[in-house]
């Protein structure tokens, strides 16, 4: 590289500092950073990110062993999975992803669980969940039998027909509307569309929602959580190969990348700090809002099917609450809580994070999804309890009215008298800038909707850069906005540098 474009890089990240600095040096002069030589990069320490570089730095696994650095952003791994360990609240209680979505055998994910064996529990969302809905003589009712009355003939023929739908690229509200869904229909419609994927109805693609396979997760009838938290599982990981042979996945924290430069023969990043990182190939993880958001310089500028690909997909919201109470108000074996009327004033789903364990079975964990998630985005803590406790209220009359009136008396408070609770809101997080990539509804540009993934995916036109993350998860047993998607997606970009970085060296010798 040579010494203008350092100049160009100190001035660029020292900031005002730089112009200080150039002050007192001559030009010539100017301090040169330190650059630092590997293999591969990875960008990005969440479970995709992880997952590369520990296949890429071990030859277990990648039959190679490559010089790997792993910049992150933040000062933790994960991402958007975040485990929050507060022993107010009787556990781990997780603020990202919740659980994994499907079942053993059926994706890669669970090899992972094979080997570093993490204490999984089943929960079995069909027959322990419960559905809320406001003009139902028994209001709450077991998710099973929603799907017998609801006759699960017809929730299969609505999936069916959605996969099935070949027509413009049109909303999911479009497309409900056009079926003259009502009442329940149009409620259980609306939250098969909007309960995995944070996009508005209006917001979510029909097409996009079909090639994204989402309907191969909606039809699992269990989840499988983490017991000791997800974020503990993936330490196990990152742990589990340490220990191996005392080798390392070599984890730089902090390091903020604002520069990619790529080319056959080599990339180099930088990072917010100054540093300069050089290597043979790339792996970026970041996710579509940070992509979006051109925090990131990419030299040269990324092709435009590349653009293209990223206008066909928006980056929705999601927003977790957890509260505790003084004691558990809902049915002792339940598991999940639905609320899908429209008389609600919040969220549609509620997590019972401990719902096993009776003693410590007053915690519940509040999703609130895409629509959801922007309502409370300006809210006060307070409010957003109190107007949870009314809805909570509606659905446990009996329980709210033995408690004073309110489920709201039955909040567990600390010394101060201050609620026990957490929140967290995907959108305020500066590295994920949002909860999970959806394919949107309305215009494409020169990519269909139902290829941009593979094209954002895609190494084709971008040498050395390579790309991972749940919102490049493709294939036959996967899907995007998942840790299992996310996982798979780190898998592949791992085998693609290898071959490429291998090629490189036959090609050289
Ligand atoms: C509230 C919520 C609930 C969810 N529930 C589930 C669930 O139950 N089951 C499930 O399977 N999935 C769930 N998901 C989705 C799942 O969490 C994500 O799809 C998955 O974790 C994404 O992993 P990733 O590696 O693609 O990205 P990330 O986890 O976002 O990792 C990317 C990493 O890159 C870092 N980074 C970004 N930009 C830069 C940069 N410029 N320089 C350096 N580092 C950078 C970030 O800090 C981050 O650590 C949920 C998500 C949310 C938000």
């Amino acid at each position: 590289m040579g010494n203008s474009r350092r100049e160009f890089l100190v001035k660029a990240f020292l900031g005002t500092a730089g112009l200080v600095a150039k002050k007192s040096f001559a030009n010539n002069d100017l301090p040169k950073p330190k650059i630092e030589k590997c293999d591969c990069i990875v960008i990005g320490a969440g479970m995709s990110g992880l997952i590369a570089a520990r296949d890429l730095t071990f030859p277990e696994y990648s039959k190679n062993g490559f010089k790997t650095i792993l910049l992150e952003a933040s000062s933790r791994i994960g991402g958007r999975i975040l485990t929050m360990e507060d022993s107010r609240l009787n556990g781990p209680i997780e603020m990202g992803a919740e659980y994994l979505h499907r079942k053993p055998g059926s994706v890669a994910l669970w090899k992972e669980i094979e080997l570093y064996r993490p204490e999984m529990e089943k929960v079995r969302r069909m027959i322990k969940g419960y559905m809320y809905y406001d003009g139902w003589e028994n209001n709450l009712r077991r998710h099973i039998m929603i799907a017998k009355e609801w006759k699960l003939s017809d929730i299969l023929t609505f999936a069916k027909k959605i996969d099935a739908y070949s027509g413009p690229n049109i909303s999911a509200k479009e497309w409900i509307d056009q079926q003259n869904y009502t009442n329940l229909g149009r409620n259980l419609v609306d939250l098969y569309f909007t309960g995995h994927i944070p996009g508005h109805l209006d917001e979510i693609s029909v097409k996009g929602f079909s090639s994204d396979r989402i309907s191969e997760q909606e039809m699992e009838w269990n989840e499988y959580g983490y017991v000791n938290g997800y974020s503990n599982f993936l330490d196990q990981i990152v742990q589990g190969v340490n220990q191996h042979k005392g080798r390392e996945i070599d984890i730089r924290y902090g390091a903020f990348v604002k520069y990619i430069k790529y080319n056959m023969d080599g990339v180099e990043v930088s990072t917010a700090d100054g540093k300069i990182y050089q290597a043979g190939a790339v792996i970026l993880t970041a996710s579509v809002g940070m992509l979006k958001s051109g925090e990131i310089t990419f030299d040269p500028p990324l092709p435009s099917f590349k653009l293209d690909a990223l206008h066909c997909m928006g980056m929705g919201d999601e927003a977790k609450v957890a509260l505790k109470f003084k004691k558990r108000f809902w049915p002792d074996n339940a598991v999940i809580l639905n609320r899908i009327d429209n008389h609600r004033e919040m969220a549609r789903t509620y997590f019972i994070p401990f719902a096993s364990d009776e003693k410590k079975n007053n915690v519940l964990t509040v999703l609130f999804a895409g629509a959801e998630a922007d309502k409370i985005k300006e809210m006060s803590d307070l409010e957003v309890i109190k107007a949870l406790c009314r809805d909570f209220d509606k659905m446990f009359p009996k329980e709210a009215q033995e408690a004073g009136g309110s489920t709201y008396n039955l909040l567990e408070t600390t010394g101060t008298d201050e609620h026990v609770y957490l929140r967290w809101q995907w959108s305020n997080d500066p590295f994920s800038k949002g909860s999970d990539s959806f394919l949107k509804a309305g215009m494409e540009k020169s990519v269909k909707v139902t290829q941009a993934r593979h094209e954002l995916a895609s190494p084709l036109m971008t040498p050395g850069l390579f790309w991972a993350g749940e919102a490049t998860a493709v294939g036959t047993y996967t899907q995007p906005c998942s840790t299992h998607g996310a996982h798979f997606s780190g898998s592949r970009a791992a085998i693609e540098v290898t071959q490429f970085l291998n090629n490189k060296k036959r090609t050289r010798f």
